[in-house]
């Protein structure tokens, strides 16, 4: 019997609790959170991820560590390896908390980015924008995440999306630059994409290495709205981020499962970012995958052989932000999963989520019409069902 530690306790954890049960094993999970929801099926300790007390008792009655929240200090993950083995390692911890780390690495194995800059301070800016013009984003180096942390600066970018900051450049440096000086500030040009993709990988213990199909993603407001699976693109361009991922984790040494974020424009594909953890564009694999994204994560983390990652049929995510809507629609579905985490409404709060599940395109579209209208959730299935209609009809 393996007991599993788990950084952080929510939905992610949650999953992996899941997952890892027919496995046998046991969990402990540390969060910052009295009521984080992974502790509804986890023993729960709740501690701050700097008190080393609470580390080294989270140490001592777990076998192997790894984390659902990838902002976990990084010191606190060194200290603990050097009491019990943690996947992913430290330093691709590291690398992933840091937008320019990550950036500046992707660079160097050669895979294509957005122009960017390290930002201290005013003048690095101004310069920055001299150079890589206008539109851009500034984004903080760290602890930013679903479009927290970000100012778009130049004309007739972001209308749509309500929750990310925009304006000029007084306006972006007003927003951010006072974190200059503590997690750091980061310039990139705006990429014009077609679509957004992500790859979610597993990498063993002994580097063997399996790739989900790619997930074409729709997000709102900055956060996650829609995945679908396999993404309509071309097989090469599926190689290609294949090629990329493969790439970062063998320069990392990583262990486990990471998504690597990466946009779509003009055929060309270029990295955003990458989540050194199981991913929310990775959820549809539960019941779309012979194997799970988190099932292959405990068996990357705990040394045994990685699952198959091959499809099964055609499947389409569906998140749940800051409340859930009826259930019935999705589970009266003959392709319906439901997936409630068991957290309390809050706005802008991930609660729950949707897969639906069919053997072919057109089947999967005329589910998500079903439950479109159903949940009366027309607008966030609407983009998936037109790209599934121009597939079916090409
Ligand atoms: P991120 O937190 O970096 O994943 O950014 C959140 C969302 O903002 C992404 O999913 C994109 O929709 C958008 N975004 C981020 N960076 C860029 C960029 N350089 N160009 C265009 N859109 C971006």
């Amino acid at each position: 019997m393996n007991t599993v530690g788990i950084l952080g306790g929510g939905q992610l954890a949650r999953m992996l609790a899941l997952a890892g049960a027919p496995l046998g094993l046991r969990f402990l999970v540390l969060d910052s959170v009295a009521d984080a929801c992974a502790g509804q099926f986890a023993p729960l300790l709740h501690a701050d991820y700097t008190d080393h007390d609470a580390l080294a008792r989270f140490a001592a009655r777990v076998d192997v560590a790894t984390f659902d929240f990838e902002n976990v200090p990084a010191t606190s993950a060194q200290w603990l390896a050097q009491r019990v083995p943690v996947f992913p390692n430290p330093r691709a911890l590291a690398v992933a908390q840091d937008r320019l780390a990550e950036k500046s690495l992707f660079r160097e194995l050669g895979i294509p980015v957005p122009a960017f800059a390290d930002i201290a301070t005013r003048a690095d800016l101004d310069a920055a924008i001299a150079r890589i013009g206008t539109p851009c984003i500034l984004k903080t180096r760290r602890l930013g995440y679903d479009g927290k942390g970000q100012f778009r600066i130049g004309a007739g970018i972001g209308n749509r999306e309500s929750g990310i900051g925009k304006g000029d450049v007084d306006a972006a440096w007003a927003a951010l630059g006072a974190q200059a000086g503590t997690v750091g500030l980061i310039l990139e040009a705006f990429v014009p994409f077609q679509r957004e993709i992500s790859v979610v990988v597993a990498r063993a213990r002994d580097g063997e290495f399996r790739a989900w199909p790619l997930t074409e993603n729709w997000h709102e407001h900055g956060i996650l709205a829609a995945s679908l699976a396999p993404a309509t693109v071309a097989a090469d361009i599926a190689e290609t981020a294949v090629a990329y991922a493969r790439a970062v984790a063998q320069s990392l040494d990583y262990v486990g499962v990471f998504a690597l974020e990466l946009f779509l424009a003009d055929g060309q594909l270029l990295a955003n970012e990458m989540a050194p953890r199981v991913h929310n564009s990775g959820h549809w694999t539960i019941e779309g995958a012979e194997t799970s994204q988190f099932e292959n994560h405990l068996r990357a983390v705990l040394g045994l052989p990685l699952g198959s990652t091959r499809m099964v049929g055609h499947a389409c995510m569906l998140n749940w932000i800051g409340q859930l809507p009826d259930a019935h629609g999705v589970l009266a579905d003959p392709c319906g999963h439901w997936h409630d985490y068991g957290k309390s409404p809050r706005a802008g709060r991930k609660v729950g989520h949707a897969t639906l599940r069919a053997d072919r395109p057109a089947e999967l579209a005329d589910s998500l019409r079903r439950v479109g209208d159903a949940l009366d959730r027309r607008r966030q299935v609407g983009p998936v069902i037109a790209r599934l209609d121009a597939y079916t009809a090409s």
